[in-house]
């Protein structure tokens, strides 16, 4: 069994906010948002990172963009805007080694990021 943060937020070991899930795929408030919106879409499946991803995952990825969709909608960010960010690798600033999008929103995002 995996031991991965979000693994055990996903089978509910450790508590967390979600704000919707499908098949494939869960959305969690994060625990240190950065923006008015910021969310966590996380694959129920433990992938380690983008570079895990091969075309026999496309159900996840497309779980992962429904969620996004149906989020920027029930969040009130997609007339707005919003921004979706993931960090990958120690020049990414990757934390946590299960693959997710951050969804950033309610804001102004300024471009570069730091
Ligand atoms: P990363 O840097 O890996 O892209 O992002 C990891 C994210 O997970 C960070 O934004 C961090 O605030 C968030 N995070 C870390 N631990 C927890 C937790 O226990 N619960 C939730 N909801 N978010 C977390
Ligand atoms: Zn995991």
């Amino acid at each position: 069994m995996e031991e991965c943060l979000f693994c055990r937020i996903i089978r509910q070991e450790i508590g967390s906010e979600v704000v919707a899930e499908n098949a494939n795929a869960i959305a969690i408030r994060d625990i240190n948002p950065q923006a008015p919106v910021h969310i966590l879409v996380i694959p129920r499946e433990h992938i380690a990172s983008l570079k895990e991803i091969t075309a026999d995952k496309c159900d996840v990825i497309t779980d992962m963009v429904m969620l996004i969709n149906e989020l920027t909608v029930s969040e009130g960010i997609v007339q707005t805007g919003f921004r979706i960010v993931i960090n990958q690798g120690e020049d990414g600033g990757q934390e946590v080694d299960h693959l997710h999008f951050h969804l950033l929103g309610g804001r102004f995002m300024r471009w570069p990021p730091g």
